[in-house]
C-alpha cells in the first residue's frame, strides 16, 4: 500500500494548513538563500565539509576507536549499541544504576529512531522532552513532523489549546511570546529537579574524545549542568576528525537549517563535572549496513539540517507525518529504504527528483540521484506498485515503436474528445482523481510541426 500517498492526501484535505506549511518552509529556505549567498567561500564550504566526511566514512573504524579511547580518558564512560533495542537497554541500565527515575531530553532525533521515550515510560522512568517543539508534540503524543522544527506542522491555536490544557494557561491564549513563556515556567521546574538528561550528538571530535551540541533554546545545556548524570547519545555517523574540521560544519549548519549564522548555543561536551557522571552512547542501528551500499553510503554524511526537506515541494505540501519515518523529507526517502526496503518501499517515489535538495545540501549528498537508485531497488525487489509497472511496461513498449506511439496518440486524443467522462476518469484513474486534463489536441505536435515546416 502507498501510505505516503494516503497520508498526503488525508494532509491536503485541510488546504489552509497545507498552502502556510508550504509557505512557512519556503520562507526559510528563503532565510538559507540569504544567509549562504552571504559567504562568498559557501561552495568551498560544502565541498570541504562532503570531502571530510567522506574521509570519514572511508575510516570510520579507526575514527571511531580514536573517539573511544580519548573519550574513556577524559572519564567518560563510553556505551556501544548494536541496535535500538540495546541502546535503549544501555539507557536504562545508566538510569537504574544511578537511581535516575527523572529525565530531561532534549535534540535527539536518534532516540526518536530508538523508540527510547516509550520504553523508559514503560520501565518506570519520567521523561520530559525540553525543546518547546518537542515538548509540544509529547504532550501531543505525536511524533515529530521535521527534524529541526518538530511542531511547524502546528498552528499557534492548536498549540494555545494544549497548552491550555496541560499547562494550566488561559483559554484562547494563541500569543506566541506569552505561550513560550508558559512552556519556559513548566520545563524549567523539570531541567531543575531531574535526575539525568540526555542528548542528542551533532558532532563527535575523534582528536579530543567530546562531543559538540547545537542548539537554540539552552535547554540542553541547563538539562546537562543540572543533572548529576549526562547521557549523549550518537549514530557512528556523527564522528569528524580534528577539533579544527569542526568550524566548517557549525558555519554551514545553521545557515542551513534556519538561515542563522550560527546556532545560539554551541556546547562542548569533554568530561563530567566533578562529582558527576558522563555517558556516551553510539549506536549502529542499521548505519554500518548503509555504509556497505556503495550505492546509498555517502547518506551518513547527513548532518541533519533539514534544507532538503524545506526546499521540498513534495515534503512542503504533504507534512512529514506523511512519511510514516522518525526522519521524513527527501533524506528519510533515502536512509530508510535500508532500514527496512518493504515497509519503506513507496518512499523513494514520493519525489519530483527536481534535485533542489541536492542543490541545498550543505554535505551535497547526492539526494535525488539516490531517490532514483532506490526506486531501481524497489523494482528489483519486486516491491513496486504492480499497476505502476505496467503502465510504465506499456509505456515503454509504445515509446520504442514510432508508429505504435503515432496511432496510440491517435486513438488517445480521439477517445479523450468522444469516450464518455466515466471512461476515463473512473476509480481505476487514480491520477485522475483530483487532476483535469486539458482539452486534447486535434493533431500531435509532430503533425503541427510538420504542417508549420511546409509553410
Ligand atoms: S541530507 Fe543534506 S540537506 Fe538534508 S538534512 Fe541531511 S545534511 Fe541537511
Amino acid at each position: 500500500m502507498n501510505q505516503h500517498a494516503t497520508k498526503a492526501k488525508a494532509f491536503i484535505q485541510d488546504e489552509a494548513r497545507t498552502n502556510w506549511h508550504d509557505e512557512a518552509l519556503w520562507f526559510i529556505r528563503a532565510k538559507r538563500d540569504q544567509a549562504t549567498a552571504l559567504v562568498a567561500e559557501w561552495e568551498a564550504l560544502r565541498e570541504l565539509a562532503s570531502g571530510i566526511k567522506d574521509h570519514v566514512l572511508g575510516n570510520l573504524d579507526q575514527y571511531l576507536e580514536q573517539f573511544s579511547e580519548r573519550a574513556i580518558a577524559n572519564g567518560v564512560q563510553v556505551h556501544w549499541a548494536r541496535d535500538a533495542r540495546e541502546h535503549n537497554q544501555i539507557v536504562l541500565g545508566i538510569l537504574q544504576q544511578t537511581n535516575a527515575t527523572r529525565l530531561v531530553k532534549s535534540k535527539s532525533m536518534l532516540t526518536e529512531e530508538c523508540g527510547l521515550s516509550d520504553y523508559l515510560v514503560e520501565n518506570g522512568v519520567s521523561v520530559v522532552d525540553t525543546d518547546l517543539g518537542e515538548r509540544i508534540i509529547q504532550l501531543r503524543e505525536e511524533p515529530p513532523s521535521h527534524i529541526v522544527l518538530p511542531a511547524i506542522h502546528l498552528k499557534k491555536e492548536e498549540v494555545g489549546e494544549l497548552f491550555h490544557e496541560h499547562l494550566g494557561t488561559p483559554a484562547g491564549l494563541s500569543d506566541p511570546t506569552q505561550l513560550t513563556e508558559a512552556a519556559r515556567h513548566h520545563l524549567r521546574d523539570h531541567l531543575v529537579g531531574c535526575d539525568a538528561a540526555l542528548t542528542g550528538v551533532n558532532f563527535a571530535i575523534a582528536e579530543t574524545g567530546g562531543v559538540v551540541v547545537c542548539t537554540n533554546e539552552g535547554n540542553a545545556d541547563m538539562g546537562v549542568h543540572s543533572a548529576p548524570v549526562q547521557i549523549h547519545c550518537m549514530g557512528i555517523e556523527k564522528i569528524i576528525p580534528r577539533a579544527q574540521d569542526l568550524g566548517i560544519f557549525i558555519r554551514v549548519l545553521a545557515r542551513s537549517a534556519t538561515g542563522q549564522p550560527s546556532t545560539v548555543y554551541t556546547a562542548h561536551h569533554h568530561r563530567p563535572r566533578p562529582g558527576t557522571q558522563m555517558h556516551i552512547v553510539i549506536v549502529d542501528n542499521g548505519r554500518t549496513e548503509q555504509l556497505g551500499r556503495p550505492d546509498f553510503r555517502n547518506s551518513l554524511k547527513c548532518i541533519r539540517c533539514g534544507a532538503c526537506m524545506n526546499t521540498c515541494p513534495i515534503y512542503r505540501r504533504s507534512g512529514g507525518h506523511s512519511y510514516g519515518t522518525t526522519v521524513p523529507g527527501p533524506i528519510g526517502s533515502i536512509l530508510t529504504p535500508g532500514f527496512d526496503l518493504k515497509q519503506h518501499a513507496d518512499l523513494p517515489f514520493a519525489s519530483t527528483l527536481c534535485g533542489s535538495c541536492s542543490d541545498v545540501c550543505p554535505v551535497k549528498i547526492n539526494i535525488h540521484e539516490q531517490l532514483y537508485q532506490w526506486r531501481q531497488a524497489v523494482v528489483e525487489a519486486g516491491l513496486a506498485d504492480p499497476a505502476k509497472v505496467q503502465t510504465l511496461n506499456l509505456s515503454g513498449a509504445i515509446l520504442a515503436k514510432p508508429w505504435w506511439y503515432r496511432i496510440t496518440g491517435r486513438l488517445a486524443r480521439l477517445a479523450l474528445r468522444w469516450a464518455p467522462r466515466w471512461l476515463v476518469y473512473n476509480r481505476w484513474n487514480t491520477w485522475g482523481q483530483d487532476r483535469e486534463l486539458p482539452p486534447a489536441p486535434r493533431e500531435s505536435f509532430q503533425d503541427w510541426y510538420r504542417k508549420k515546416h511546409k509553410a
